[in-house]
């Protein structure tokens, strides 16, 4: 250990941040671990599931996230972390080693913000309980994947709205607001939040709701994971699952039509799926090949078809064109079709949900209003810009729309859809960032500039106006309360 100076130390940008944190540990102490690096075998003896630093076995499968364009990135360490408790001990090591901290849950990141270079990363995959209640409420580790939630709810008959990927945190998803294939008809996942725990940078554990730290509440549904503090568990409402549920699949190939009526066919959707029944969520994605729908009904297949119907009358195309297929079957299983998996075998699924995919890149957009034929065409021609780049329209409306029992931090309530926009990156990150930037700008000019922050993107310029909305000067105001040293900063943190 090297010995400093508290005077040498405060000479340094490092000496007086380290002065914010004199609660953590006397002045001495701190200028050692500053100089030293964090004392790791201090915090091994306090979180039971490991740390793991770069040169141990077990790191790297510690360390992994979803998009394998970030796995090559090197945390500092990894802690396993099972409880508040852990995460004290990780949030106190960071704090006073002034090194950067990110939790990781499901790992889903766009951005891979959940494994950053050089930083402490507290991993919360084995906080992974789903307690369901007799009372239909749902206490849920922050560790756990939606395809745990689906498999522990399911067996109790309930549901919440939450994400259509097995392997995608609840974590994440709630605390960016949580969008479904059920949406318009369940709300948001954040409107079926109870109560939240979690540990602020000042070491407490806290619990948000309502009536308690009510501020706090309202800032971690909506403003995305990362910021002012770490989650450790959730506690939901649930619904009743729907009895029968209807899956309209489109083929692989999309509709059978010309590329040059897929403006005609957006408009069409557009017109219709956010104002049609609550019940019916579909989705249409668009590329240069491609025009394809999927789509959730709450209820018999027969409905949902003529339902269908009045979109195809829309469009200007016959159901054989569309080449849908409709199939009943419980929610549960929809979440199983959706995650890929073998219906009706949720272990199977739990057990095969995927760490990694291929590597890609995402952003979004928010349909903010109406569009007349004249954008619609030159929206649908930018969906057609690059091979590798496709643009999904998700329709919102329905019970997504403003309602104040729901105040929270998700700024979008009003939009008409959510844009999800994807570039496959098979020639690297930077070629995949250079075709997307076009469509996620020139969409914004077309269409309005909001962003999903769970679709959150480094490259992105207006990010932070894009994302909150009006709501950016409070969600500061929350951050500067519950971190004033930024202990929790991060690129696209909101005090980054
Ligand atoms: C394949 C795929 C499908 C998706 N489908 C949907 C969908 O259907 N609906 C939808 O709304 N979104 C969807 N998303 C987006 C998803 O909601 C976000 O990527 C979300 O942030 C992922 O959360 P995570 O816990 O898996 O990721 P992580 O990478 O673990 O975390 C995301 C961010 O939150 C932080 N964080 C993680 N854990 C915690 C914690 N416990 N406390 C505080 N901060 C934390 C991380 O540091 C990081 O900044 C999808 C994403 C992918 C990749």
């Amino acid at each position: 250990m090297i010995d400093v100076t508290r005077r040498q130390l405060f000479r340094t940008g490092a000496g007086l941040a380290a002065a914010a944190y004199l609660g953590f540990a006397s002045d001495t102490e701190n200028a050692v671990r500053l100089v030293g690096g964090p004392d790791w075998n201090a915090l091994r003896k306090r979180v039971k599931g490991g740390v793991f630093l770069p040169q141990d076995d077990g790191y790297r499968p510690a360390a992994r996230v979803f998009n394998d364009l970030f796995n090559e990135r090197t945390p500092a360490a990894v802690a396993l972390c099972a409880d508040a408790d852990e995460v004290k001990a990780c949030l106190e090591t960071a704090a006073r080693n002034r090194i950067p901290i990110a939790a990781r849950s499901g790992g889903h990141s766009y951005a891979g913000y959940s494994a950053q270079n050089d930083a402490l990363m507290v991993n919360m995959t084995k906080a992974n309980s789903v307690d369901v209640r007799a009372d239909g409420t749902a206490v849920i580790g922050s560790g756990a994947r939606l395809i745990d939630v689906y498999a522990e709810l399911a067996k109790r008959g309930r549901s919440i709205p939450a994400g259509s990927c097995s392997s995608v945190g609840i974590a994440g998803l709630t605390l960016g607001g949580g969008l479904s294939v059920l949406n318009r008809k369940y709300g948001m996942t954040i409107d079926w939040v109870e109560s939240i725990k979690v540990v602020t940078p000042d070491c407490r554990l806290r619990t948000a709701s309502p009536t308690s730290e009510p501020e706090l509440f309202w800032g971690l549904r909506g403003a995305g994971g990362g910021n002012f503090g770490i989650v450790t568990e959730f506690t939901f409402r649930t619904a009743p699952a729907p009895e029968t549920v209807t899956v309209i699949w489109g083929d692989p190939g999309g509709f059978a039509i010309p590329v040059s009526a897929h403006a005609q066919v957006l408009a069409a959707w557009l017109r219709w799926a956010p104002v049609e029944r609550d019940e019916l969520w579909t989705f249409l994605r668009l590329n240069q090949n491609y025009c394809r729908l999927l789509g959730t009904y709450a209820g018999p297949k027969a409905e949902a078809q003529v339902l269908l119907e009045r979109f195809y009358a829309e469009a200007g195309i016959t159901a054989e064109q569309a080449r849908l297929t409709f199939t009943e079957m419980s929610y549960g299983d929809a979440m199983l079709r959706y995650a890929g998996c073998a219906l009706g075998d949720f272990p199977k699924c739990q057990a095969d949900a995927k760490n990694t995919v291929g590597k890609h890149l995402g952003t979004s957009r928010m349909v903010e209003h109406t569009l007349d034929d004249a954008t619609v065409a030159k929206v649908a021609e930018l969906c057609h810009t690059d091979p590798n780049v496709w643009v999904q329209f998700d329709p919102l409306g329905g019970s997504v729309l403003p309602n104040p029992r729901y105040d929270a931090a998700f700024p979008h309530r009003g939009a008409i859809a959510d844009l999800q926009i994807y570039a496959a990156a098979p020639n690297g990150r930077d070629a995949a960032a250079a075709a997307m930037a076009p469509v996620r700008d020139g969409l914004g000019e077309l269409i309005g500039r909001g962003s999903y922050i769970n679709y959150i993107d480094a490259d992105q310029q207006d990010w932070l106006q894009a994302s909150y909305g009006k709501n950016v000067a409070r969600l500061k105001s929350v951050a500067r309360r519950y971190d004033p040293h930024r202990i929790l900063a991060f690129p696209q943190g909101i005090t980054p």
